[in-house]
This record gives C-alpha cells, structure tokens and sequence, in this order.
C-alpha cells in the first residue's frame, strides 16, 4: 500500500511538490517473506509510475528468461506468479518481449535438463534504465536530494563467469556491504568524498544477475573510455566516503 501523500522533494526527479515513500526495490523482485526492512525513497508520481514501466519487464526477463538468473531458486519461485502477470496483460512492451523470444533448453547448474524457456535479447529489456532507478532511488536516500541532471550512470552487466573479474574491480576499491534487501538482492557501494553523487555500486540480483554502476559528472565520463576501472581511477579520486543508507520508514 502507497503511504498517504505529503508535501516533498521527488529523490529521482528533484520535483517538489506531492510524494509518497517508495520501495528502492519494487516488492515484486521478491518471492515471499518481503523484506520487512525495504530501502525507501520519497517519490512523485511520475517517476513511480516511470519506473515501474522499466523495473517490471527486468523483473519478468530476470525471471522468466536471463540465463542466469532464472536459474536461481528465487526465480523459481516467483516463476508462477511471473507467468501468471504475463498470461494476463497484454501491455505491448511485453508483447514484443515474447515475439523477440526464443524457446531454448535450459540447463541446470548440475547439467541437467530444466526443460525449455523463452531467451530474450538482453538489448530488448530496459536493464539498464532499471538498474538507473534504483540507483538513483539509493543516492536520493543516501545524499537526501537527487542526482543532478549533470550526472551520468553508467551500467555493465556481470555473468557468472565474469564474477572473478567483478571480484578483481571490487577489490580495487574500498566497497561497503553487502547490504542485504531479502534474499533476492544485494547491493555494494562506495563514494567520493569529492561530492556526494560520484559513487560507484554493485548490486546482485539472486546471486545470479550482477550490475556494476557508475556515477560520476558526465563531463568527465566523456570521451567514452575503453575500460571502466581506468575511468574510475581517474575521476573518483577519493573514494571511501559514504554516508548510510536509511533502511525502512523515516
Ligand atoms: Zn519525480
């Protein structure tokens, strides 16, 4: 249930004006018990209602069809009610999800066969501008404003067997966590001392769907450089301050 709407600054848009508390990570990420101590950000309407156009179909492609992660025993369980969501809505970004997929066996961990399901194109899914609002939606409640519009969130996606090279660029840098949102999702982050924005942060979505994230004034993540770590190094210069993150109601 949306919390009753009070007057306040939107932590993705910077809107001031009316706003409820919103779950950082949608309740729908997680298969039952939900989190009792859910990350919460003040949001319009607008933004709650933007993002759910984007964290919906990451949910149901994490779920349903991303090699890795549907492999997981949360997406399994979620599968039904995913499946169930899917059957009944006919909104057309999910329709072109299902006409872009592929019926694929899958193959278990074990090497065994878990039958078929639908392959997406990974390019097909707004991961990216999910994995954005979150992150926004984890600044809003850490630097208790938004990110300015002079910031940019760059996102690399992380699969299994890339998890010793993830490994490698975490311990380049002094991480805190992981801070654990049920089961389902972990999150890692670091900041700069330089101002309260630039950060980068990892977050894992059951254990299976890794994201490295940075933000960091766009002006200085032009031009495109080749490797991230290098673009780290060289505009996070001090690296280690973080403020805490409020968990729950405030
Ligand atoms: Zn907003």
């Amino acid at each position: 249930m949306p919390s009753d709407p009070r007057t306040g600054t939107c932590g993705y848009c910077g809107t001031a004006g009316e706003v409820t508390r919103d779950h950082i990570f949608a309740r729908s990420f997680f298969p039952p018990p939900l989190p009792n101590d859910p990350y919460m950000v003040d949001a319009c309407r607008e933004c709650q209602e933007k993002k759910a156009k984007d964290e919906t179909p990451f949910r149901d492609f994490l779920v349903m069809a991303d090699t890795a992660a549907s492999l997981s025993s949360e997406a399994e369980a979620l599968r039904p009610k995913v499946r169930r969501a899917l059957s009944r809505n006919r909104s057309p970004q999910l329709a072109e999800l299902r006409d872009k997929g592929i019926m694929k066996p899958v193959v278990g961990r074990d090497g065994k066969s878990l039958g078929r399901a639908l392959h997406v194109p990974a390019d097909s899914v707004p991961i990216n501008e999910a994995i954005a609002w979150m992150v926004r939606g984890l600044i809003g409640n850490v630097a208790s404003r938004p990110l300015p519009d002079t910031f940019d969130i760059i996102v690399n996606r992380y699969y299994p067997y890339e998890f010793a090279e993830l490994r490698q660029f975490m311990s380049e840098f002094p991480f805190y966590g992981p801070c654990r949102v049920g089961d389902a999702i972990r999150f890692w982050y670091v900041g700069d001392s330089q101002d309260e924005f630039s950060s980068l942060w990892v977050l894992g979505f059951y254990d299976r769907a890794m994201f490295s994230t940075m933000v960091a004034p766009r002006s200085q993540l032009e031009p495109a450089s080749s490797s991230q770590s290098s673009v780290c190094t060289s505009t996070l210069s001090t690296l280690g301050k973080c403020s805490p993150i409020n968990r729950g109601r405030r």
